[in-house]
């Protein structure tokens, strides 16, 4: 079998939103009729453009190749493109959306999902918490800014069957269309007002919650070693799951000494790529779940092999999923497949119309706060005739 084409798509985006997202797909395209889909994470506020064209460059270095090579073709991008090696989040968003059309070929051939191929499937379900619900969690973004809207939104998640839930209370200010921080929450230190109204959204999660959920605390790293450490010490009553991205990806040194400072759990790593980029993490062991991104990371090739370092430190893994559901079935495929996996994120993105539309199969949604594992052949996802018609196509051959 070989690779005769790769579909480079981007799908425009329908009205200006908060994120900016513009999804960008490959599909991978063989001698034998087979394809394969992958999609990359570095899509919402910048970089589709970016990415779109990068994938197009690293498409010329695989045609020809035998999509079952996956390292092969790896390290073929990774060494033959030159900018790959020691490079940024665009290189290896663009390889790993090539990596996963690669793997989903290589399962659609085998007749296996790729969970098979990775080593087995460990769990039939997956436990799912319900993500960023200071989007609102409707079929629509709506701006969550009151202590009754977190209350609202949070009994919305329980009533879909989730025990788990995850917020970013600092986005937002008093009403839509406005901002939380002001002038005076500087580098270093937030107002007591600002923590006043931080602590208020996690109370009414809690509240709504009950004792036994779980709370994800985001950060987006709006915070610094110093504000991260005021908010925690606010939120540590809440009993908190993990507190996600408090700091800059870049600065895993200040991530140890937050992590000596709190009494809550740390998450990070959507930002971060490749093994060598996690390394740092998994030496001073500052975080106790990681969330590397399937469409960042390097693909399936890569992220397998970053879980598996992770579980020799005892670090667990949750992959970021923030894209469409095919990226959310790839997140499935490995989350299944690995012993360290620790709770799957349902982006309240993914569970929209906007998104759910764009492909074949919705039995990544969860039921009940679960998610049954599929399956179907490869990554178990398509995309559907309407995702077709609007995607913006180009195809190197
Ligand atoms: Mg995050």
């Amino acid at each position: 079998m070989k690779i005769v084409s790769v579909d480079v798509m981007l799908l425009p985006e329908d009205k200006p939103s908060f994120a900016s997202q513009r999804p960008v797909l490959c599909r991978v395209n063989t001698d034998e009729g087979i394809y394969g889909l992958g999609e990359a994470g570095t899509t919402f506020f910048t970089g589709s453009d970016a990415v779109f064209a990068m994938i197009k460059e690293q498409a010329k270095f695989i045609l020809g190749m035998d999509p079952m090579e996956n390292e092969v073709i790896w390290n073929k991008i990774y060494s033959g493109a030159y900018w790959t090696k020691g490079n940024g989040p665009i290189v290896f968003a663009a390889l790993s959306a090539i990596d996963t059309a690669i793997w989903d070929i290589k399962g659609k051939a085998l007749g296996k999902p790729v969970y098979e191929l990775l080593g087995g499937k460990f769990r039939d379900k997956l436990r799912c918490y319900a993500s960023q619900l200071q989007f609102g969690f409707y079929e629509k973004t709506i701006p969550q800014c009151t202590y009754d809207d977190y209350v609202t939104v949070t009994k919305v998640a329980v009533e879909k069957g989730y025990d788990a839930v995850k917020t970013d209370p600092m986005i937002w200010g008093a009403k839509p269309g406005t901002f939380l921080l002001g002038e005076a929450d500087t580098f270093g230190h937030f107002t007591n007002r600002t923590l006043d109204v931080i602590e208020e959204r996690i109370a009414a999660t809690r509240e709504a919650l009950g004792k036994d959920g779980d709370i994800i605390v985001e950060c987006h790293s709006t915070t610094n070693l110093q504000s991260a450490i005021q908010v925690a010490k606010r939120l540590e009553k809440y009993d908190i799951m993990y507190m996600e991205e408090p700091l800059d990806s870049l600065t895993p040194s200040a991530t140890k000494a937050l992590a000596d400072s709190i009494n809550i759990p740390i998450a990070t790593g959507e930002r971060t790529y490749l093994r060598s980029g996690f390394l740092p993490y998994f030496l001073d062991r500052s975080p106790s779940m990681i969330q590397p991104d399937i469409g960042i990371v390097g693909g399936f090739t890569e992220m397998k092999k970053i879980c598996d370092m992770a579980q020799t430190f005892d670090i667990g893994v949750q992959a970021h999923v923030c894209g469409t559901p095919i990226s959310v079935a790839a997140g499935v495929q490995i989350e299944a497949a690995i012993p360290n996996f620790t709770i799957h994120e349902t982006h309240v993105f993914s569970v929209q119309p906007a998104f759910t539309d764009l492909c074949t199969n919705n039995d990544f949604i969860p039921e009940n706060g679960y998610i049954t594992v599929p399956s179907k052949p490869g990554i178990g996802q398509d995309l559907s005739e309407m995702a077709i018609k609007r995607l913006i196509t180009e195809t190197v051959k």
